[in-house]
């Protein structure tokens, strides 16, 4: 299973997709440059360092060691690119799992980089490797880049799985697009969101730091709110997406890679949840819902995502509640 996992990222396609999405380059190109003078002169690691790009952007900032550390076949490919950007004396890559590595005389790191992110966050369940990490090899009071990573959710109407089925080329293709949901019903899907398909304000559903954040509490997540509709239309999914913050040298300065359906699309999209059924709802209408986020046990580096829609009436919040006050 761990083994089709790491086959995967030695695809060179899978790697142009990441070295082509621009707001997650820019975020992480941005964060390591606007922080130079933490990497100057320190030991950084890049855990899952696939091409080697944030190594070598690592040591283009000032950092005096990068171990890059790679456990799929692109590992070898990124010695070549090292080399060609003139900074392996800096970076040196270990093509192995991070789990498996040992640093000469027990070396600690200062800083640990990675881009772990999957699909919700979670998917890929990359994040533990990186826990791995920062257990093993990060020194006390160390930095991670990203340092926050937080989950976002706000209910939707999903036009492309809905309206467009009612007229494609003139021609009516409604059973289709019920087949369609109903297929989509069963597993999240990978899909861009309009930001005006959005019917509330974002919650957020959970907010991850680094630092503190333990593997275990990665097993389960559960997250019931009633939010308030911010225009009339129609409810048929709960979509759901990321941003992670990366440490700013300016503390109203945030750094944030964010993938919200209102920021520059990336090729993590949005992941939406499809209600089985849709329902008209107007503006100022509350809207409850539970989400649970649970490790499949098939499959470790997967998450069964279970929506449930709640009663507002019954469901117990905020006091004092504001979901039927105007200000909502
Ligand atoms: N840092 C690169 C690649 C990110 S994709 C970039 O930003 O472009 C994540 C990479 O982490 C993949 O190449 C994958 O093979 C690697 N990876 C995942 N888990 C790992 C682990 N436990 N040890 C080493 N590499 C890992």
């Amino acid at each position: 299973m761990g083994d089709e996992y790491f086959t995967s990222y030695s695809d060179l396609d899978v790697h142009r997709l990441m070295l082509t999405d621009e707001p997650r380059m820019k975020s992480y190109k941005n964060a390591i440059d606007s922080n130079k003078d933490i990497f100057q002169n320190k030991v950084v690691m890049d855990v899952g360092s696939g091409t080697g790009v944030l190594a070598i952007m690592c040591a283009q900032a000032g950092a005096k060691k990068v171990y890059a550390v790679e456990a799929s076949d692109i590992a070898k490919l990124s010695e070549k690119l090292v080399k060609e950007n003139n900074v392996s004396d800096i970076v040196q890559v270990f093509n192995t799992r991070v789990e498996d590595l040992d640093l000469p005389d027990n070396q600690k790191v200062d800083i640990i980089v990675s881009e772990w992110m999957g699909f919700y966050l979670l998917h890929e369940g990359m994040l533990d490797s990186v826990l791995v990490a920062r257990d093993k090899f990060l020194k006390l009071g160390g930095r991670m880049f990203p340092e926050i990573a937080a989950l976002y959710a706000s209910p939707c109407s999903l036009p492309d799985l809905y309206k467009f089925w009612t007229d494609v080329s003139g021609i009516n293709l409604s059973v289709f697009g019920n087949e369609l949901r109903k297929s989509k019903s069963n597993q999240p899907d990978v899909a861009l969101v309009n930001a005006e398909d959005l019917l509330s304000e974002p919650v957020c559903v959970f907010e991850l730091n680094l630092r503190t954040l333990q593997t275990e509490e990665l097993n389960k997540f559960s997250c019931s709110r009633v939010v308030c509709a911010n225009k009339d239309g129609l409810y048929q999914g709960l979509c759901i997406w990321f941003t992670c913050t990366f440490p700013s040298p300016i503390i109203t300065d945030q750094l944030v890679l964010s993938t919200a359906p209102f920021s520059q699309p990336t090729h993590w999209k949005q992941t939406v949840i499809v209600l089985p059924d849709e329902y008209a709802v107007e503006e100022r209408e509350p809207l409850a819902w539970e989400i649970n986020l649970t490790r499949s046990d098939e499959n470790p580096r997967h998450y069964n995502i279970q929506l449930t829609m709640l009663d507002p009436e019954k469901v117990a919040h905020a006091v004092p509640c504001n979901c039927y006050m105007t200000k909502c």
